[in-house]
């Protein structure tokens, strides 16, 4: 049953927090206005460490330590095999540091530990590595010219780069746009979430250690407006990867278009469908559906958010589903029993209410949940709505929360259509044992990442991103990399040779 915040049975010592200033061409410092803001434990509502402020004069300083860096440092032009071999040193600081680093982040943002130290950090070191060995084979190609000239295109690294980050997954977006741009021989300027700052931090101390040249990897906390937008509008960063809401994304696309027209690219929000056939196992469908929202709180951007359940199996699986969730452990994230901790701040937590009450409102039918949980801490009972229509706000807004959205089909076509039916396009899933309507819905469907009887399977060779209005651009696989690289056509006339 759910334990709300109390009855921990968390044996974990908490972390020390030893890196809470801005990290600016390889050192920590103070912020230029001297504020700091406080990042907050989502278990409790208490402060858990009071971090250096950055805003646009910050930004600034970490550009100008980047810019050197890029442009007459070694980092761009050592080899991709020596930095890959640095790369790869970060990596394994990581491994050596899984615990703490899995720590902090359960404690900045209520992720479980249990997963953190397992999952999200081993593959943060993964993920490094994968592009570590992709640094030494970033090269052009030779072209077919239809006039007697010789061609061929140099890759190279865009620049200085901007990252702006969420705070639902901080080490694995800090990673994702990190590891592909430095692999390019970028260098950057790094922005992590308010609400959640500290591991970024670690991070940087981690990144110098293990032989990244200062200037490459500047890490600057701060809140969106001063200092995010300080990074989307600054005329000396050469492009710019967000990860967060689609309202934002689109402040970001302005403020590089309104500046100096920096390529960016936007990984937005989602509403993502998970499809389910007559034909599924119905247990193996009920717990993918729960892992597919409940995974993280629901703060995820791919969470399968609307399930739709084909009519024949569609009263059993609701049935289910309701004992499912009431099964579905919230409590501290310390706790390796818990299943669920609490969502990342006050302020998401009331909003994810907000959004619950409004399904009520609406006329959507509450199965289960919808309350806070306990009396201190952000915590929300896992929530399913029955009878949601697409049109609602809880059918077609991204709640970010341990909401689901339970509906009925009849046909394949039916489903498509419904699938579709939203302006987010990030990912599905669908549960079948038949490849031919597997193979119909996943090409019919308008998204940037498609699960066939699974769901979240990330891998770092899969590119992920979205279609519509959950952005462009990919994250992951070789496809990452071209954010970070120039194409540069080098034409020369061939007078005189044989071919
Ligand atoms: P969420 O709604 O999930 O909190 P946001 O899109 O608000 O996500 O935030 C994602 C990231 O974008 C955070 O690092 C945040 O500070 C930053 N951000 C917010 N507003 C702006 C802005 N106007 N310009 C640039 N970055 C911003």
């Amino acid at each position: 049953a759910c334990n709300g915040s109390n009855g921990s049975r968390a044996h974990v010592n908490l972390p020390e927090i030893k890196f809470t200033k801005l990290f600016i061409n390889g050192e920590f410092v103070d912020a230029v206005s001297g504020k700091t803001f406080e990042t907050i434990d989502p278990r409790n509502g208490e402060v858990i460490a009071r971090v250096a402020e950055g805003d646009k004069a910050d930004v600034d300083l970490a550009v100008k330590a980047a810019r050197e860096a890029f442009d007459h440092g070694k980092w761009p032009r050592m080899s991709g095999y020596e930095r890959g071999r640095i790369m790869s040193n970060f990596a394994d600081l990581i491994d050596q540091h899984s615990e703490e680093l899995a720590a902090i982040d359960s404690l900045d943002a209520g992720k479980l530990f249990s997963l953190g130290k397992v999952v999200d950090i081993p593959s943060a070191a993964r993920m490094l590595r994968y592009y570590a060995g992709a640094a030494d084979k970033i090269h052009g190609s030779t072209l077919k010219m239809s006039r007697p000239f010789q061609a061929y295109t140099l890759r190279e690294p865009i620049g200085v780069v901007g990252h702006i980050i969420p705070w639902n997954y901080p080490t694995t977006m800090f990673f994702m746009k990190v590891s592909p741009a430095l692999a390019a021989g970028c260098a950057m300027v790094v922005k992590p979430a308010e609400q959640t700052p500290l591991s970024a931090l670690y991070y940087a101390h981690l990144a110098k250690l293990a032989g990244v040249p200062d200037g490459v990897l500047n890490v600057v906390p701060g809140f969106g407006p001063t200092a995010g937008a300080a990074i989307s509008s600054h005329m000396d960063i050469d492009q710019v990867s967000f990860t967060g809401s689609t309202e934002v994304g689109r402040l970001v696309m302005q403020a590089a278009a309104a500046s100096n027209l920096k390529p960016v690219a936007l990984e937005l929000g989602g509403k993502s469908p998970l499809i389910i056939f007559d034909d599924a196992d119905l247990d193996v469908a009920v717990d993918l559906a729960r892992f597919a929202i409940f995974t993280n709180k629901g703060e995820i951007c791919v969470a399968g958010s609307r399930v739709y359940v084909q009519e024949g199996i569609y009263d059993e699986f609701v049935k289910k589903s309701a004992e499912k969730a009431k099964g579905w452990v919230v409590g501290d994230p310390f706790d390796p029993f818990v299943q669920q901790g609490p969502q990342v701040s006050k302020a998401q937590f009331e909003r994810v209410l907000t959004y619950i009450e409004q399904g009520k409102k609406e006329g959507a039918c509450l199965l289960t949940g919808g309350k806070s949980l306990g009396d201190k801490g952000y915590y929300i009972e896992p929530t399913i709505f029955t009878d949601v229509k697409e049109d609602m706000v809880i059918g077609s807004e991204e709640i970010f929360g341990p909401v689901m959205s339970l509906m009925k089909f009849k046909t394949i076509d039916e489903a498509i259509q419904k699938a579709n039916s939203t302006r987010y396009g990030l990912a599905a899933g669908i549960v079948t044992k038949d490849i031919n309507v597997a193979n119909k819905v996943s090409r019919s469907i308008r998204a940037g990442s498609i699960w066939i009887n699974c769901y979240f399977a990330f891998d770092n060779d899969s590119p992920f991103g979205g279609y519509k209005m959950s952005g462009f651009g990919r994250d992951n696989g070789l496809a990452a990399l071209e954010k970070y690289l120039q194409t540069k056509s080098v034409v020369v006339p061939l007078v005189d040779t044989p071919w």
